[in-house]
């Protein structure tokens, strides 16, 4: 019996979706919420066995998958978007009860990941070849795409759904079958889009879902199986790199969206009030877990006092509390350890002479997840909470004097995911723009990701794109074709 209510309780499943079929395993996981430290499921251990029969399963379902016309794979995934939308809400309470994002939030987040699968729906249709002028007379030249076939991904917690819908809507769009390991934090979200593309009537082993606690084991087969040809990860940068490397054994094409550490530079001449709004918008949505959040507030010199004291009275009014509260405007952190991560970072900074204007605080109780919203000043782009992400509710301010300066300390980062900046000035903008070492730059806008828009980073924050009519490409193969003797 769930303990969580639902329109559709049979949205609620708990085992691996291999090869069209619900696997029980050898053992079981708990997973907990987030605001209450509640056991809201007991979900099956994916064996190794099993991750094998997907992978099986995937390499002969992809065959007559690719066999469609785009159109016909295009109506699947225009049935399984509308089946999510329809779905929505027991969608965004399953994602609220095991990630503890705010009720509204998580209803955002299926709607954004809904997008990706009616866009690449469309964009299935638009994988266009191309002729090429012939080198001599009695050649011609074409080219064309394929898909690249099974493809393996593994997605984070901070968007349980959407960062699997962006990774398996191009995939299935493109002809290729996939096996998704979502992290074990929240598979609730990850199994019901697996439940909706069955209804959708896809095929049985072109979409398959394993979930499990041992992530090293399940990475390592799906990075290193000679069958899978394609790896696509959203997490962590240490981590990525580890599977990228996994990946190098059999030349893998390989897509990495990792971690970011966004700089929000707010100019003198910009309008300090949308500024504002952004820089909340940007770094508190998710609780600060998200690679895009605003991790770095860079402003300048003479509007520093003004901003300060205006973001204060907003971060001061951002209300804490279980997500399915709707005045809820900040949930729990994910887990225990994130939230004591965070407090180091600030500890940190704070130790090295920087200001914690408000927050900062630790819950009395030792199990709580709620850290406050904060606010830090004082801080140095050296200091450990301006180099790493903190992925976490605490927005740092750094002072800056010329436009020089704040390009310079924007870019003095291994990270290169997004970055944000407001100015009025159109001739700034276009230098700004253009100076940031970043693959996405919002320019008087605090969050920007939409399917639209190709989503991904440079340096090591990445490699590839997701979204956009170039998103598909991460899926596709481009075969060359000669034909001689004519
Ligand atoms: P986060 O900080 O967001 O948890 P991680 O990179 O640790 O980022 O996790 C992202 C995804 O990678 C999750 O699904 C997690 O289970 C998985 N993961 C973590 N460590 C490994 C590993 N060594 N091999 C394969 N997958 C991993």
């Amino acid at each position: 019996m769930t303990v969580i209510q639902l329109n559709d309780n049979d949205l609620f499943k708990t085992q691996s979706y291999v090869a069209g079929q619900w696997l029980a395993g050898n053992a079981t996981f708990e997973v907990n919420d987030p605001a209450n430290g509640e056991r809201i499921a007991e979900v099956s251990e994916v064996t190794s066995a099993q991750v094998a029969t997907a992978i099986a399963a995937a390499v002969s379902a992809q065959k007559s998958w690719a066999k469609l016309t785009a159109d016909q794979r295009a109506r699947y995934l225009m049935t399984w978007y509308q089946l999510i939308l329809q779905h929505q809400d027991d969608l965004a309470m399953l994602m609220t009860r095991e990630q503890g994002k705010p009720l509204a939030e998580a209803k955002a987040e299926i709607q954004y990941g809904a997008t990706f699968v009616q866009w690449f729906a469309e964009q299935a249709k638009r994988v266009y070849g191309e002729t090429l002028p012939n080198p001599a007379l009695d050649r011609r030249i074409s080219v064309i795409k394929q898909p690249v076939g099974v493809v393996a991904c593994i997605t984070p917690w901070n968007f349980p759904s959407s960062m699997i819908t962006r990774k398996a809507a191009p995939a299935l769009a493109a002809g290729c079958a996939i096996i998704v390991k979502p992290a074990s934090e929240t598979p609730l979200s990850a199994l019901v889009l697996a439940e909706l593309a069955d209804r959708a009537g896809i095929p049985k082993g072109v979409f398959n879902i394993v979930v499990g606690t041992d992530a090293k084991a399940i990475g390592e087969q799906l990075t290193t199986h000679p069958d899978i040809a394609k790896f696509s990860f959203t997490g962590s940068t240490h981590v990525g790199k580890q599977l990228l490397a996994q990946c190098a054994s059999t030349v893998k094409r390989v897509s990495l969206e990792l971690g970011g550490n966004a700089p929000f530079i707010v100019f003198d001449d910009a309008d300090l009030e949308a500024a504002v709004d952004g820089a909340i918008a940007s770094k508190f949505r998710n609780s600060g877990q998200t690679c895009v959040c605003a991790n770095r507030f860079l402003v300048q010199q003479s509007i520093l006092d003004e901003f300060v004291a205006r973001l204060t009275t907003k971060v001061q009014s951002l209300t804490l509390g279980n997500g399915l509260d709707s005045a809820s405007q900040l949930g729990p952190m994910i887990n225990r350890k994130a939230l004591d991560d965070v407090h180091q970072l600030v500890t940190n900074a704070q130790q090295a002479g920087a200001k914690v204007v408000c927050g900062g605080k630790k819950p009395e109780s030792q199990s709580s997840n709620y850290y406050p919203a904060t606010l830090v000043t004082h801080v140095s782009n050296t200091m450990s909470i301006a180099q790493e992400e903190i992925f976490g509710p605490v927005a740092t301010v750094i002072p800056f004097k010329t436009e020089a300066e704040a390009i310079a300390m924007a870019n003095d980062t291994r990270f290169g995911l997004a970055a944000y900046f407001y100015s009025r000035d159109i001739g700034r903008c276009f230098r700004v723009m253009e100076a940031l070492e970043y693959g996405m730059v919002g320019i008087n806008a605090g969050v920007i990701s939409n399917p639209h828009a190709p989503f991904g980073g440079v340096k090591e924050s990445g490699i590839g794109r997701e979204g956009a009519a170039v998103g598909i490409d991460e899926y596709l193969e481009i075969k060359y074709a000669c034909f001689g003797d004519i």
